[in-house]
């Protein structure tokens, strides 16, 4: 393991206007490993994560992203800083086209533009005439995907991407996620869907009421599902 990780947070507390939500959460994403972060519904997966892209309000913590301190960046900086993010329930742009929704954010040089895009997502390339809220849910988080891919990112981070989505599509969503893993890209993955997400990643943490409540190797919790199901509420 590198001495900096890609991504290092440490003591992270958050708030929304005067509800203290995150209670000094402290994570790391080394470079090439994939690491979970579950919880039950309102645990503070989503504030963690809005906390780390500056889009909510940090108290006090510290965040490090590939060496830089980027505690008190906005979200643009941090994007900069090469974090593609996949925010909860996908935030594409409906009235744009596919291809528009894809030529919006900024990107970084790199392996992935369009065409390598469309290779890797042959389903948006037959769709990408047409509106982003025309798509399904599968192909909306695959344009979601595919809009932070694009900026070329060396740390990924997804919120919740099997929300809403039928256990086929979850698959397939999951198995490119395990291909950008192959691909050498780090992801830093908050689920609800524990087992899931287990299954594709290195290491996990748990969190429960704004506090980091497990974290070790992702096998280690496969291998105990009764306690997955106990720390994080997870379904069989
Ligand atoms: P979910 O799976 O439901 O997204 P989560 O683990 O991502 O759950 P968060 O969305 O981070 O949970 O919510 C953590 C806590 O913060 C919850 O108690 C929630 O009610 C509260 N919360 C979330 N958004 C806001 C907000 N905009 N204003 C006030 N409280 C909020």
């Amino acid at each position: 393991m590198s001495e900096h990780p890609l991504l290092r947070v440490d003591g992270l507390h958050v708030n929304y206007g005067k509800s203290h939500i995150l209670h000094g959460v402290s994570l790391t994403v080394n470079a090439g490993e994939v690491v979970c972060l579950l919880g039950r519904n309102g645990a503070g997966k989503t504030t963690t994560i809005k906390g780390i892209m500056g889009l909510a309000q940090r108290m006090d913590g510290q965040i490090e992203i590939a060496g830089r301190n980027a505690t008190r960046m906005p979200p643009h900086s941090i994007a900069r800083l090469g974090v593609g993010y996949v925010p909860e329930g996908r935030k594409i742009f409906p009235d744009l086209t596919v291809e528009e929704n894809l030529t919006v954010p900024a990107a970084r040089p790199g392996r992935w533009n369009i065409p390598e895009v469309y290779k890797f997502f042959p389903r948006l390339h037959e769709r990408r005439r047409h509106a982003g809220g025309q798509l399904s849910g599968g192909e909306q988080e695959m344009l979601a995907v595919a809009r932070a891919l694009i900026t070329n990112p060396d740390l990924f981070i997804m919120d919740e991407p099997s929300q809403g989505l039928a256990p086929k599509i979850v698959q397939e969503i999951y198995h490119l996620i395990r291909e950008m893993a192959d691909s050498g890209i780090s992801i830093l993955l908050a689920e609800q869907n524990a087992f899931m997400a287990l299954e594709v990643s290195n290491r996990a943490y748990v969190i429960d009421n704004g506090k980091i409540v497990h974290e070790g190797p992702a096998q280690a919790l496969l291998n105990d599902r009764e306690r997955v199901r106990a720390l994080a509420g997870a379904a069989a």
